[in-house]
């Protein structure tokens, strides 16, 4: 049977003490998609965002999606945003080393999106969020990626899961249901969010 990622999700939201909201690192692989995320998070959660995506290429292009990045958190805490966040959101960004995202993926670069190369791009993004959320006290984590109808949120949500520790636990989400993808598409029109036309390696460009 598979599982209902969203039902687990809306299990733990409804759990959670609203004098003391888990903090949350959130892994952001653009702006368009961390809009819907949002929408559904930030009335819960004292969150985080990070930004750690060596697949993106090139550099800058991924100059381009933390531009919008930092503008969507401007926005948020500026108090623009259609839900007020609990806490004012911080951004964290990992320096951009596409030289990892080449080693991870060497072997399969004529994969197709979707294939064993975006896997190992899921892996590397999500082991690098869980490491520095162990490192800096977060009790959860996450990511915008279930958000996309291009990814395959059960598999998101195995390889998070396979990373979570007694102290660090894994927020099951399927963000594209609810229509999060299309809500993600009418809030970049709504904030003049520029979003882009391929997920992010050059293999995928092609
Ligand atoms: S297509 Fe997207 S998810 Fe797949 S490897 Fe490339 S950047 Fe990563």
């Amino acid at each position: 049977m598979n599982t209902n990622y969203d039902k687990l999700f809306e299990q733990k939201k409804n759990d959670i003490d609203p004098s003391r909201p888990p903090k949350l690192l959130l892994h952001v692989c653009c702006a368009p998609c961390a809009t819907a995320c949002l929408l559904r998070l930030a009335a819960f959660f004292d969150i985080t965002l990070y930004y750690a995506n060596d697949n993106i290429m090139p550099a800058e292009e991924w100059q381009k999606r933390l531009d919008e990045l930092t503008r969507l958190t401007t926005i948020v805490n500026e108090g623009s945003f259609e839900v007020q966040p609990l806490r004012p959101l911080s951004l964290v960004v990992q320096n951009y080393d596409v030289l990892r995202f080449l080693d991870a993926a060497r072997g399969s670069e004529k994969e197709k999106e979707g294939g064993a190369r975006c896997k190992k791009c899921f892996e590397l993004r999500l082991g690098d969020a869980k490491r520095y959320a162990e490192r800096h006290g977060f009790e959860m984590f996450a990511t915008t990626l279930t958000v996309s109808p291009y990814k395959n949120s059960a598999l998101l949500n195995e390889i998070g899961l396979s990373l979570q520790t007694d102290k660090l636990l894994w927020l099951p989400t399927d963000f594209k249901k609810h229509d999060g993808y299309n809500e993600s598409i009418r809030l970049c029109k709504k904030y003049d969010i520029y979003r882009q036309h391929y997920c992010g390696c050059a293999f995928s460009q092609k």
